[in-house]
Parts: structure tokens; C-alpha cells; sequence
């Protein structure tokens, strides 16, 4: 269920927005109102936050999120083996219908230093609920 909260971004947004450093919040708070203005990946991460419930640690690497701002192309694709942080990857959707990285732009993770790969937290999870 999604509340509307001042801003119009919604709960989601707002747990996003506290967790971003200080001084990136105003540019991601523009984005993520706009989306003329970029932050697809933004957008995508946030859709995630939403639908999966995908963990949030509470202070995000300031290059993590400068990525996002860079890099319109880039998405949250590639999680975190360890934290589940999703960490973007500029994709290429040549490959049919799963997408794959032209550029990944953290191996490991910027919050933990854990490994990252497609799925890599929840192919984890799953093994573990098999075994
Ligand atoms: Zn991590």
C-alpha cells in the first residue's frame, strides 16, 4: 500500500531520500519528482524498495547514488551477495530478454564489500531455503 506523503513521493521515496547523503537528497528529490530529468535507474531502485522489500541500509555511499545521477543509463540490476544492496550497472539489452552489464560500475559492494552479481543475494538465499 502506498501512502502519499508532503513531497508526493511517497513513503518509499522518503525512506530512499534519508538514507542518501545530504547533499545529493535535493538532486535525487528533483529526479525522482521529474523524470524529464533523468533518474531512471533511480526510479527502478525505488520500484524495488516497493515491490521486494529489498533491504536499506541507513547511510548510502555518496558514489553509489552519484552513479545514478551520472549515468541515465545505469540500474539497479546487480545486488549485493551479502547486504542485498541493489548497485547499478549500465545494461544492455541485446542478449534477448534478460538484460545484461556493459559496464559494471561496483564488483563489489560500496556498502559492505561484499560480491555483487545478477541475483547474487537472492540465488543466495534461494540455495540456502534448498538446502
Ligand atoms: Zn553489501
Amino acid at each position: 500500500m502506498q501512502f502519499e506523503t508532503a513531497d508526493g513521493l511517497g513513503e518509499d521515496a522518503d525512506r530512499l531520500l534519508a538514507a542518501i547523503p545530504a547533499s545529493l537528497q535535493a538532486r535525487v528529490r528533483a529526479v525522482l519528482a521529474n523524470p524529464r530529468l533523468g533518474g531512471r535507474g533511480l526510479r527502478a531502485w525505488l520500484a524495488l524498495l516497493e515491490t521486494e522489500d529489498r533491504p536499506l541500509p541507513d547511510a548510502l555511499p555518496a558514489e553509489l547514488v552519484e552513479v545514478y545521477l551520472m549515468d541515465t543509463e545505469a540500474e539497479p540490476l546487480h545486488d549485493c551477495e551479502s547486504c542485498g544492496l541493489p548497485v547499478p550497472v549500465r545494461a544492455g539489452w541485446r542478449a534477448g530478454h534478460e538484460p545484461s552489464a556493459d559496464r559494471v560500475y561496483f564488483p563489489a559492494c560500496p556498502h559492505c564489500g561484499g560480491r555483487t552479481g545478477p541475483y547474487a543475494f537472492w540465488a543466495r538465499a534461494t540455495r540456502a531455503a534448498a538446502c
